[in-house]
């Protein structure tokens, strides 16, 4: 607490990442990193691209990359936004079209970034408490005759849960919120979801979120984007000229767009993360877990006689790091990240020596 600081500072809860430990050797399954290093053809292009043109500025509208995902995902340029990350696009987002005098509305357990960017940006919200079973309900989120309709946020597939909504129900959410912006925060999309774009072809008020962090092995660069209507582009293409004209730098425009172009090596590594997935989601039943059907990079999984902190703890004793969250809806479950097959046999046989 400073008296330096503007008002607003003091009343932040800021967003605590999953640790980054200095420490070598540990099976890292506790942030989604892609357990597969970027494309060769991505590493090859930083490093052509590592030379006296970083003395200039960026293209301020990243164009190279824009068309790369407009061309890969059949959308217009125009349709097309990049930011600093998804978490800076979404922060973009907040400020230009979820800040309404109706509340936003998002699920109860989701990205716990977005309570964090409303108490940055004074936005008002409305959680909205997920089934039993951790899905969304489509009518949670279609408005009452006569209320007024806020925006609306939800991940698809949802973290930290890995469940997945029909791209149907999607279209019922967005169709059925006309006079609101619906924003698809689709971060784990690839890895076993329907993709929302297709709709930005056909409604105005849609806007889907994705990220190069995840599926294209790339969080280190920093890379994310939106798709969505002209109209909503340039709303957020307004806030990001009035705070950072040039959010992408030269690398990762370069990185990024062979990234994009890399389809091959794409569709491989996702598929393998996929069919590891399943593997360990199977592993994990077989040791008494209830694991939450996912079709993200991670799952969610309980184990019915004991408690998720301790094993946690036990397995970071072990070299091996998990999520816990203090939620208490998912506190007697731990995230654990698709890793290498390795890395997710060596879970294994350690949760088998803990639960002996
Ligand atoms: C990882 C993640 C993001 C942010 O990704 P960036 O690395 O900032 O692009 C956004 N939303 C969800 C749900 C995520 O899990």
């Amino acid at each position: 607490m400073s008296r330096y600081w503007s008002p607003v500072v003091a009343g932040l809860s800021p967003y605590v990442p999953g640790e980054q430990p200095k420490l070598a050797n540990l099976v890292k399954l506790n942030t989604n990193e892609n357990p597969f290093g970027p494309s060769p053809k991505v590493l090859d292009a930083l490093r052509a691209a590592c030379d006296e043109r970083l003395r200039l500025y960026p293209d301020p509208g990243s164009d190279r990359l824009r068309k790369a995902i407009a061309t890969h995902y059949g959308v217009s340029l125009p349709q097309v936004f990049v930011g600093n990350g998804s978490d800076e696009v979404l922060a973009i987002a907040f400020q230009a079209l979820l800040n309404h005098d109706a509340p936003l509305r998002f699920p109860d357990i989701t990205y716990s970034f977005y309570p964090v960017y409303c108490g940055l940006y004074g936005v008002r919200h409305q959680v909205v408490p997920l089934a039993e079973d951790f899905s969304i309900d489509v009518r949670d989120y279609l408005p009452a005759a006569g209320q007024p309709a806020g925006p609306i946020l939800f991940p698809n597939p949802n973290a930290p849960t890995g469940r997945a909504l029909p791209l149907a129900d999607i279209e019922r959410i967005v169709a059925g919120n006309p006079d609101a912006v619906v924003v698809v925060d689709e971060a784990y999309v690839d890895f076993g979801a329907e993709s929302a774009v297709p709709l930005t072809n056909r409604y105005d008020n849609v806007l889907v979120v994705q990220t190069l962090s995840k599926s294209r092995s790339l969080a280190g660069l920093r890379v994310g984007f939106a798709i969505g209507s002209p109209a909503l582009i340039e709303g957020l293409e307004r806030v990001k000229n009035s705070f950072n004209s040039y959010p992408i730098d030269r690398l990762a425009e370069v990185g990024a767009t062979a990234a994009i172009e890399d389809t091959e090596y794409f569709e491989f590594t996702r598929s393998a993360v996929i069919h590891t997935r399943e593997a360990l989601a199977a592993s994990l039943r077989e040791l008494g877990f209830d694991v939450i059907p996912s079709a993200a990079n991670f799952v969610l999984a309980s184990h019915p006689a004991r408690d998720a902190a301790a094993l946690a703890a036990a397995l970071r004793e072990k070299g091996i790091i998990v999520r816990h969250f203090s939620h208490p809806r998912i506190v007697r479950y731990l995230r654990i990240s698709i890793g290498t097959t390795q890395e997710c046999d060596a879970l294994v046989h350690a949760l088998r020596t803990i639960l002996v």
